[in-house]
């Protein structure tokens, strides 16, 4: 492992838990030259979201190494008690932290990592092959950034690729995204320039989510006069499944399981059976507080939220002021027009294609089935003469699980990665990961 060197970009949850994984190895152990790469100045926990009184939607006990290793000095109860918090958290009798209280943990993990092991403020702008002179791919060169367009370059033998999802942008609204037309990850610093708008809203909200439930809410607490229109396929919003027996899909020992499975096919079936516990799914309590909304409104006969389910969008047209949709009704194919001052998208995120940074390796990678082919150990499976190894955090939820893109596995999938880049092993040789790793 000496002299190995590995470049990990972005520094959200999943990156944050291999750093505390490799500096707890690290104290026995050689485990070579590491630098995180985070475009932002701070570890942001999707911060455009971070709405108040928003929480953590599984228990704070599935944090960045507990269930890897609970007497970590990282762990979330660890965090409480340097912030003189144990008490009161404890006090309040619940498993769910805020988001806000979440995302300070993400930062209080990062201020007592070692300093030299992440650099803020750098964005990756392109990683590129580097040859050796029997014409195979040696070593990758990372090219990045800072705040000021300085250039960097750091090469590297491992790179663990951890850049979350990209905004999922329906077709009619490709081309049409602007000041007023924006994905829910936008959301906050967005909706901040209609503050001071005069007279009400006509704010359309597409998706059915936990996202854009919250996202009404919001806009009805804080624009009460406004004009609120939900749209969605569906028909109904639905809650999340979060009954025990459903929510054992979320154990890391899960991710075995699906890999094992014996194709794609049989392993679509076992997430379409789950779906509900991650997709276009809503907290029940926030669905019974909207419908009490909707209940005040009918009694005080003034209606500020129109739910439009089954309906999709087929058409998207600039007014002067405004915006015109189309609209069709999924089971009658009835048409009909709605005019809007702002549309928010809340229409989930795509987790399984590679940032365009990545564009010059994708020649190199092995595909399965039209799929990006990912072992056990989370490596992209490369041609023969390709010898870095990528690692790539939350991009394989059909081979590993459903909680690929969530919290849960983070803890345990960290230490896996970081056993097989100690490991160092070529491709298709991957690690036996045993199913309970804690060190
Ligand atoms: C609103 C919202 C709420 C959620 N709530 C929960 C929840 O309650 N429970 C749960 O289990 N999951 C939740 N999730 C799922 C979420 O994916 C995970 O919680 C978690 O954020 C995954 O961590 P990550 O590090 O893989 O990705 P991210 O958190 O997306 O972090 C990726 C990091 O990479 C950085 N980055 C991106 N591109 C570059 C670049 N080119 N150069 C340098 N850095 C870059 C980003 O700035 C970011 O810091 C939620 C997701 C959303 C959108």
């Amino acid at each position: 492992m000496a002299g190995q060197r590995t470049v990990g970009i972005g520094m959200g949850p999943s990156n944050l838990a291999l750093a505390i994984a490799l500096v707890e190895r690290s104290a026995s152990q050689e485990c070579g030259e590491w630098t995180f790469l985070e475009r932002n100045e701070t570890v942001q926990w999707h911060s455009n979201m971070l709405l108040k009184g928003s929480r953590l939607q599984i228990s704070f006990l599935k944090d960045l190494v507990t269930l890897r290793n609970p007497t970590s000095f990282y762990t979330f109860i660890n965090y409480l008690k340097c912030r003189g918090r144990l008490d009161y958290f404890i006090n309040r009798g619940t498993f769910n932290a805020s988001r806000d209280e979440f995302t300070d943990y993400l930062n209080w993990v990062h201020g007592n990592l070692p300093d030299h092991l992440s650099q803020m403020s750098r964005t990756v702008q392109q990683v590129e092959p580097v040859y050796g002179s029997d014409g195979e791919v040696a070593e990758l060169e990372v090219i990045y950034a800072d705040r000021d367009g300085n250039e960097y370059r750091l090469r590297t033998d491992n790179l663990v690729v951890a850049v979350g999802g990209m905004p999922v942008i329906p077709g009619v609204f490709h081309n049409q995204l602007d000041e007023n037309i924006f994905h829910s990850s936008n959301f906050l610093s967005h909706i901040e320039k209609y503050k001071n708008h005069q007279g009400p809203l006509r704010i359309g909200v597409v998706g059915s989510g936990q996202s854009a439930v919250e996202i009404i809410h919001y806009l009805n607490d804080h624009f009460p006069n406004s004009q609120i229109h939900s749209i969605f396929r569906k028909a109904a919003y639905k809650p999340a499944d979060n009954s025990p027996f459903v929510n054992e899909v979320f154990f890391p020992s899960m991710t075995g399981f699906m890999y094992g499975l014996a194709d794609d096919n049989k392993r679509r079936e076992v997430l379409s059976e789950y779906w509900q516990t991650n997709y276009a799914a809503v907290e029940l309590d926030l669905l019974e507080s909207l419908y009490e909304k909707l209940y005040a409104d009918r009694v005080s006969g003034v209606q500020h939220i129109h739910i439009h389910s089954y309906t999709t969008i087929e058409g998207v047209h600039a007014l002067d002021k405004g915006y015109r949709l189309v609209l069709s009704n999924v089971l009658s194919g009835d048409s009909d027009t709605m005019e809007l001052d702002a549309i928010i998208l809340a229409t989930g995120y795509e987790r399984t294609m590679l940032p365009p940074f990545m564009d010059k390796i994708i020649p190199n990678i092995q595909m399965d089935n039209g799929r990006l082919s990912i072992a056990r150990d989370y490596t992209l499976q490369m041609t023969s003469s390709f010898k870095p190894r990528i690692y790539v955090q939350g991009m394989s939820q059909l081979t590993h699980g459903i909680s690929d893109s969530l919290l849960s596995v983070l803890a345990v999938r960290s230490q896996e990665i970081l056993e097989s880049i100690l490991c160092g092993q070529s491709h298709g040789q991957e690690a036996s990961l045993s199913e309970e790793v804690l060190i």
